[in-house]
């Protein structure tokens, strides 16, 4: 009997789970093990507003941050058609991006795959009268509370495995896989020495507002109002550098503060609580196979580093992942069928 390839996928956040379940769907010959410490609903990714509206990464050519976009964007927007949506936790949503003075690109990247994108007319901006340019469309929200889980199922539907663990270095698995894929986000500072990797703290605030149907979002997404299935999600920070995971009340005040001017009737809403997470940034998400070979032969494919924007990319980005695990495995068994 021929051997089946193996592959680990280090870390259960949305870009892991998702690598893990492209690998064992697109590379069905592979046996693939998803090794993690955290799993849903611990990780980062769990309390993300998962909204798909990104800024554009400097190095990396505009053209692959596109495909990675519109890979992620047409994934969830066949989950949002399907028949299972509530289950998933993914939902179209609609709104206002709105800024001071027009960017320089008044159109960004990805206006074409988003539904419906237009500017707003003079009358709708009237309601902001700080704000003198804005856009307007219809995105997807991807909350990962349900939407993890819900992949989870899927991962293991493919023949997926999945393991409880701290990995302390990438060598420590050598042995036991052909490929290992590295998704572990911020963890990667220690697990590949990655000094590029940094945090920025990001709180936010759940509201109970359910008369809220659209986002408001300010350029840079300094401040943002985000309707979502459960509750309304207010925001937000971009602390660089800042590893503090508590609820911090000066943010909150700050947060509801620039969030009720920007929608006067969130006066009557309920604050639910707070949440903190730290979005694993670098200048450019790591996207790449590493060469040469780790000592006890695996390859290694590294996936990490989305910044505040995982959540929008991780289809994209899993499937461009993929496409560097087959490569490994075909140099590695030039005969095998994958
Ligand atoms: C307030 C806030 C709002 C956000 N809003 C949005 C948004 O609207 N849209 C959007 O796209 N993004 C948003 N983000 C960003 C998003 O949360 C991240 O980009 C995304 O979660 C990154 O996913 P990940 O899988 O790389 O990392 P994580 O979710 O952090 O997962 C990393 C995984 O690796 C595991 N791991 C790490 N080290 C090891 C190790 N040594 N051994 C084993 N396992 C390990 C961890 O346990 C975890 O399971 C937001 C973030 C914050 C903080």
């Amino acid at each position: 009997m021929m051997r089946r390839s193996k592959v680990a996928v280090v870390g259960a956040g949305v870009v892991g789970v998702s690598t893990a379940v492209c690998v064992a769907e697109k590379l069905p010959s592979c046996s693939v093990t998803l090794l993690s410490d955290k799993f849903t609903p611990d990780t980062t990714s769990d309390g993300a507003a998962g909204m798909l509206i990104v800024d554009q990464y400097p190095d990396i050519p505009l053209e692959r941050q596109r495909c990675w976009f519109r890979d992620s964007f047409d994934h969830l927007l066949a989950i949002v058609q399907s028949q299972n949506t509530l289950e998933t936790g993914v939902l179209l949503s609609s709104g206002f991006h709105i800024f001071k003075e027009p960017p320089v690109n008044k159109k960004p990247y990805w206006w074409d795959f988003v539904l419906g994108f237009r500017f707003l007319s003079e009358r709708e901006l009237r309601r902001f009268p700080e704000y003198t340019f804005g856009q307007a469309f219809t995105t997807i929200k991807c909350e990962c509370s349900t939407y993890l889980p819900w992949l989870h199922q899927r991962f293991t539907k493919a023949g997926g495995k999945v393991e409880q663990k701290k990995v302390s270095s990438l060598e420590e698995l050598s042995p036991d896989y052909d490929v290992i894929v590295n998704c572990s986000g911020l963890g990667s500072k220690d697990l590949v020495a990655d000094n590029e990797v940094y945090p920025v703290r990001g709180q936010i605030l759940k509201m109970d507002a359910p008369w809220l149907h659209h986002f408001i979002r300010l350029e840079k997404g300094t401040t943002y109002i985000y309707p979502g299935s459960r509750y309304v999600t207010l925001g937000g920070t971009r602390q660089e550098g800042d590893w503090r995971l508590g609820v911090d009340p000066g943010d909150s005040e700050s947060i509801l503060k620039r969030c009720t001017q920007l929608e006067p009737s969130l006066r009557g809403g309920k604050v639910l609580g707070g949440w903190v997470g730290f979005r694993p940034s670098r200048r450019n998400p790591r996207v790449e196979r590493e060469v040469p070979r780790l000592g006890g032969g695996a390859h290694v494919v590294h996936n990490y580093g989305h910044g505040g924007f995982g959540v929008a990319l991780a289809w994209g980005t899993a499937i461009d992942a993929t496409g560097m695990v087959r490569s490994c495995l075909q140099e590695r068994y030039p005969h095998a069928k994958l």
